[in-house]
């Protein structure tokens, strides 16, 4: 018997949703998988100062399987967000960038090289003993905890700034400086801001797109720089893909850049001997 358009249209649509949760648990189960097949790994992101001198670098997450290696963690961390499983991935990033950090310097780092950045999420800021797992991982791994950065971004900082003052607080006691990543999506107020002891802007890399072109990015870059250099903050820029955009940072005052104008993200191996060398080389 013929369905009614409407009984039609809710049958299409449930079974598009329930499609789309199947879809989504067989990629949480993969995610599971690929934590316990230890198919994870780190990639690394050169981070340089106004001379070009590596000042450090951002462990990037990267699923190492043929079939994900592209696949951005942008797409993955989200959903391993819904889950727990969040937190033990979370918790394999800090350990395994705390150990490659620790063969880095064995190996002999520059004098430059500063920090190491690693990005956290929402549900581990959110973590009663979060604490103590970074504690862990720089006990377990020998480095020195002034060699790290956690990366916090606007948006998870302004949604648990509770927590995040927190936690900062208690980092800025070790040592371990905080970053806010992806700076000017969020809405962080300047209240906020200035009892946030963070040492580090990051510009979001929307911002700095074209910035040579882009009047409107400028002028926001212009701000954010002017912020950051009031409240005694350093400024890097995200993204700068090119020439005429790390110029147009530069003669702004922003002192700090990461993107693929240096260096795309590097698997360890690479990464390590390019960290090698001071001066970038091919600047
Ligand atoms: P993010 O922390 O803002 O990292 C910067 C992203 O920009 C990276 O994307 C990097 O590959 C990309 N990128 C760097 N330079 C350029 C450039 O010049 N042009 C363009 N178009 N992109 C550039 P990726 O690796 O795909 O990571 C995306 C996001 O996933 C990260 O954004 C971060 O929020 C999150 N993420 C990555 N690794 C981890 C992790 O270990 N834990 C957590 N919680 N999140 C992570
Ligand atoms: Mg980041
Ligand atoms: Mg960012
Ligand atoms: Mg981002």
């Amino acid at each position: 018997e013929a369905k009614t358009l409407r009984q039609r249209v809710a049958l299409r649509y449930n079974s598009s949703m329930s499609e789309k949760l199947n879809m989504r648990s067989a990629y949480v189960a993969e995610l599971k998988n690929a934590l316990k097949n230890n198919e994870f790994v780190l990639y690394y992101q050169p981070q340089y100062d106004f001379d070009h001198q590596i000042i450090g670098a951002e462990a990037l997450l990267r699923w190492n399987n043929p079939k994900r290696i592209q696949e951005s963690p942008e797409i993955y961390i989200p959903i391993a967000e819904d889950s727990e499983l969040i937190l033990a991935i979370g918790d394999w990033v800090l350990h395994e960038s705390c150990r490659q950090l620790k063969i880095l310097q064995e190996a002999g780092l520059p004098e430059s090289f500063k920090k190491l950045s690693v990005n956290v999420s929402a549900k581990q800021l959110g973590q009663e003993n979060f604490f103590d797992n970074i504690c862990r991982a720089i006990k377990t791994s020998g480095v020195n905890a002034g060699q790290m950065t956690i990366e916090i971004t606007e948006n998870i900082l302004i949604s648990r700034i509770h927590d995040a003052m927190n936690l900062i607080a208690q980092l800025g006691d070790i040592g371990v400086d905080c970053a806010i990543d992806d700076f000017g999506t969020g809405y962080s107020s300047l209240t906020y801001l200035r009892r946030l002891p963070s040492s580090l802007i990051k510009i979001d890399r929307n911002f700095v797109r074209d910035i040579h072109k882009d009047e409107e990015n400028r002028s926001i870059a212009k701000m954010i720089i002017a912020l950051g250099e009031n409240l005694d903050m350093d400024i890097l820029a995200e993204g700068v893909e090119s020439a005429e955009e790390l110029q147009c940072l530069k003669d702004l005052g922003c002192t700090q850049y990461q993107g693929f104008y240096f260096s795309h993200p590097l698997p360890f191996d690479q990464f390590s001997v390019l960290a090698k060398s001071r001066y970038l080389e091919a600047c």
